[in-house]
Formats: C-alpha cells, sequence, structure tokens
C-alpha cells in the first residue's frame, strides 16, 4: 500500500512537473516570437554590380535580439524583379540595372522592414561609342566620372559652378586664370584640405586645376612639340584633349614651395606630398595616378595630381590602395 501511494506521489509530481513543462514551454514560445524586423543600413548607396554586406536583425519579445543575416529565417523580396541576390550576409545589386532606386522588404514571422538601395551605374560601363569609335562618358558632371585613354569627354563639355577656391596660388599667377578653378564642391573640399595641412605647418600650392578641351588641346601640341613630334611620347605625360580629368573640373595638381612649385616625382619624398597622400582621402581626394599602374592608368607615377571623387569613395579607394579603374572593375569582388 505504502508503495502504492509512493507511486502515485510520484506520478502525481511527474505530472505537475510536466504540466509546468507544458507551460513553460508556452510561454518560452511567446517570448521567442519575433516582435520587430531591423535590416542595417536602413539605406544604400550602390553601383550595379556592387556587394555589400548587411545585417538583418530580430527582436524577440523576450528582450532577446537575434541575428537572422546568414540564417534561412527570412525572405526577401525587391521591387524591381530580379534586382537584388540576398546570399551568406551580402547583397549584391544586378549589374544590368543602370540609374534606379529600388525597396527590398525583408520578412520573418510576418514581420517586415525595408532597406531602400539608390543604384548608379558603373562609371566604366557607362559610355556611348561614336560613328568614329569614340566612347563618350553619359554623365561627364558625376562626382565618380572616370575619364581616361578609352573614356573620352566631348569638345563641348565645360561643367557648371566653376570657382576660385580660396587657397594659395603661386604669386607668379595674375588675375582670374582658367587653371585656378574647380567645381564648388571640390573647391571647398580643397580648401579643408589645405587649412588642414597648414595647422599642421604645411604649405600646399595648387597648380593647375580646370582645363578646358581647348586648353588641353594646346597644351598637348606643345607636348607634341616637346617630344621631338611624337605623340605617343607626349601622351605617357600629357593627355589628349576630352581625355583629360582636368576638364571635368575635379581635379587639381598641388605642389609645395620647396620644389619650386613643380609638377615631379621629387614632390612625393617633400613632407607636403607625404601628408596629402595620407589625407586626401579625409576631404574626398584620391592620388590618381599611382606608382607602378602605368598600364591601367595610361600615366606615369604623379604624387601631384590629386582628383576629388568625395569622402566615401575616396576612403574605400586609397585605402585599398588601388585606382578608380580598378575599384570600377572589380565592384562585383569586393
Ligand atoms: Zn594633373
Amino acid at each position: 500500500m505504502k508503495r502504492i501511494i509512493t507511486v502515485l506521489i510520484m506520478l502525481a509530481v511527474i505530472l505537475m512537473v510536466s504540466g509546468c513543462d507544458t507551460a513553460k514551454t508556452d510561454g518560452e514560445h511567446q517570448s521567442t516570437e519575433i516582435i520587430s524586423l531591423a535590416v542595417q543600413p536602413s539605406s544604400l548607396e550602390m553601383y550595379a554590380g556592387e556587394r555589400r554586406t548587411f545585417q538583418l536583425a530580430a527582436t524577440l519579445a523576450n528582450g532577446e535580439v537575434r541575428d537572422l543575416t546568414s540564417t534561412p529565417d527570412f525572405t526577401y523580396s525587391s521591387s524591381l524583379d530580379n534586382a537584388v541576390i540576398v546570399e551568406s550576409g551580402y547583397i549584391q545589386v544586378n549589374d544590368s540595372i543602370l540609374e534606379e532606386s529600388i525597396e527590398v522588404v525583408f520578412s520573418s514571422n510576418g514581420r517586415r522592414d525595408t532597406l531602400k538601395i539608390k543604384v548608379s551605374s558603373n562609371p566604366i560601363t557607362a559610355f556611348q561609342v561614336t560613328e568614329e569609335g569614340r566612347a563618350l562618358v553619359n554623365d561627364a558632371s558625376r562626382y565618380d566620372v572616370v575619364v581616361n585613354k578609352s573614356l573620352h569627354l566631348t569638345s563641348e563639355y565645360v561643367p557648371e559652378n566653376l570657382v576660385i577656391p580660396a587657397v594659395a596660388f603661386p604669386e607668379s599667377y595674375q588675375g582670374a586664370l582658367e587653371k585656378m578653378h574647380l567645381r564648388d564642391e571640390a573647391a571647398t573640399a580643397l580648401e579643408k584640405m589645405f587649412t588642414a595641412a597648414k595647422e599642421e605647418g604645411l604649405e600646399l600650392y595648387a597648380i593647375s586645376g580646370y582645363r578646358s578641351y581647348s586648353l588641353q588641346d594646346r597644351i598637348f601640341q606643345y607636348q607634341i612639340k616637346r617630344h621631338n613630334g611624337s605623340e605617343e611620347e607626349a601622351n605617357r605625360i600629357s593627355a589628349r584633349p576630352g581625355e583629360s580629368e582636368h576638364q571635368t573640373g575635379l581635379a587639381m595638381d598641388i605642389s609645395a614651395k620647396s620644389v619650386d612649385f613643380k609638377l615631379n616625382q621629387t614632390f612625393a619624398d617633400t613632407a607636403e606630398g607625404q601628408w596629402l597622400a595620407e589625407n586626401c582621402a579625409e576631404y574626398g581626394f584620391i592620388l590618381r595616378y599611382l606608382k607602378g599602374k602605368e598600364a591601367i592608368t595610361g600615366y606615369q607615377y604623379e604624387p601631384w595630381h590629386f582628383r576629388y571623387v568625395g569622402v566615401e569613395l575616396a576612403e574605400m579607394i586609397m585605402s585599398e590602395e588601388t585606382t578608380l579603374e580598378e575599384f570600377f572593375m572589380n565592384l562585383s569582388t569586393q
């Protein structure tokens, strides 16, 4: 009898415990319910073909935050068919998309969040070929425009809002010379960069900025004469008209008193040249023609030539020690 009572008590205990368990499971189920979903970042500016990381986090009823990014626990859809692929923590924009604004909606357990993506075409594929076989860039006014020996500007292109930045120019410059100009945003960035250098005790001088198609033509003809009529030799150091990024109003050649305001490779060894190479990206500029990259850029090393591309792009390019051309060629593998 005693044994039966013990068994009954044990059964009751088991039932109570399992009953508790059931209640606990229900409670747990409720507490692990997703109450909100958040995608980070919530907006992105991306190039067609570009791949970026993102984070998808679910907040549960019990306050816990769960990372869903690399799990199969969510679905997504985009406002434009086949515009993006989301996989293993990356989001990639289809490389055939031109300028477009896309919304990607992430869902899990009925909760949603939206990532807005502003897509720009890749500058190295955004061109049209003329009857003569020249590739003309579609939009020369972009801050990320690529102009080189393959991608050209028209003879008519003159940037809007050219201004003279409030920076030091060599004393020999009298009046408002064409080459003192830059596009306004690049001019403001240049002013900030020169001010920051000055605070470090370095005096930078702006030597040559905007160059019109016709001035570039005159410079190129002069360089041909200097190189005994060799267009090829002249083209190693000077651009053909339409092929110079000085025509964009986004490039400035910079020098220092210690090298007599000259534009040559000794500038790389000066304190000014070194400071610029290290700090230019913070102001949106890149060192455009790197050492050892002549086969890619088409130009020799030019430690004095700085090109404005905006801070975000400049920081990516300078930290990777790459060229503008390679950056856009390798977008899908970054
Ligand atoms: Zn230059």
